[in-house]
């Protein structure tokens, strides 16, 4: 039997935004003392392990900052409250908030000034998501649920299926209530393009390798498409996680990863599956 083909995704892994805040997080790093993330900087537990061993520390609630601190704004951004709390106690912000969820933060803002009532499309405990709403000061709603106003916006999480995003349009097209109804496709073109890709690799692969923090939304989002198309799909965050036996008879095997993980665990990835397999490895490459 000749060697399988491992097929990696060239999307694969950190994405514009998630790039820029690590940079941004070792730069502060470098810089200051007394650095801390509110939260977990991206969703992957080996990352946020080596950010600790640089010294940035992660506190869960901006109210545990220890005074003089240097705080980093994670990509997915914070809530309106949170900011102006951190600005008024005098702390040093690295905003990394991804400039595509600062522009739907910006549209959510200008909608209800406008005075539109907003639905967000995404996870509502989702802190990207949180921190929409609180742009929305009061007008903003999540879906399914729907806003009292005659005039509408929807806009949605940066990560979210772009079916969803158009499952909310059609069911306020089809209520029929309002006067004015303005879409903002939010969906970032990353995750987009991530998604797509996905599905174009289950389509082609016996079997997928979705690689990825298991609290990390776009990873878990990347595993439902893959199984979507019938596809044995099996998420990890690292390759000791890997079970040799599925790929027992597999001729074709797709390796794909979400927006927060870094590219020396996919390359680990690949390269143990190319070890337990024996098989050929394309793509994967990623311009910049
Ligand atoms: S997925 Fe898109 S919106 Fe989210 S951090 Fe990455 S580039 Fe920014």
């Amino acid at each position: 039997m000749s060697a399988p083909l491992i097929l990696v995704a060239e999307t694969a892994g950190f994405c514009f935004g998630v790039k820029r805040a690590v940079r941004m997080a070792y730069e502060a790093a470098s810089k200051y003392k007394n650095v801390f993330t509110l939260g977990p900087l991206i969703h992957n537990p080996q990352v946020v392990e080596s950010l600790r061993r640089e010294g940035i520390g992660v506190v869960e609630e901006h109210t545990d900052l220890p005074p003089k601190a240097t705080v980093i704004v994670r990509s997915h951004g914070i809530t309106l409250d949170v900011y102006n709390w951190l600005v008024e106690a005098g702390y040093r912000i690295v905003d990394a908030t991804c400039p595509f969820v600062k522009k739907a933060q910006k549209i959510v803002a200008d909608l209800s000034e406008d005075g539109f009532g907003v639905v967000i499309v995404g996870d509502k405990d989702h802190p990207e998501v949180k921190a929409l709403v609180s742009y929305g000061k009061g007008r903003a709603t999540i879906y399914p649920n729907m806003p009292d106003a005659d005039r509408v916006g929807v806009v949605a999480q940066t990560t979210q299926l772009k079916e969803r995003f158009l499952e909310c349009v059609c069911h306020v097209l089809n209520r029929g209530d309002f006067s004015e109804l303005r879409v903002h496709n939010t969906v970032c073109q990353s995750t987009a393009e991530r998604q797509k890709e996905c599905k174009r690799l289950a389509e082609r692969c016996e079997v997928v390798v979705v690689v990825g923090g298991r609290n990390s939304a776009n990873t878990r989002k990347l595993v439902e498409i893959a199984k979507r198309e019938g596809k044995d799909t099996y998420h990890i965050e690292v390759a000791k996680e890997i079970d040799p036996s599925w790929f027992f008879n597999k001729r074709v095997i797709g390796i794909t990863a979400g927006a927060s993980t870094p590219d020396w665990i996919i390359g680990e990835v690949v390269e143990a599956v190319s070890r337990i397999t024996g098989g050929i490895v394309y793509g994967g490459e990623k311009g910049e």
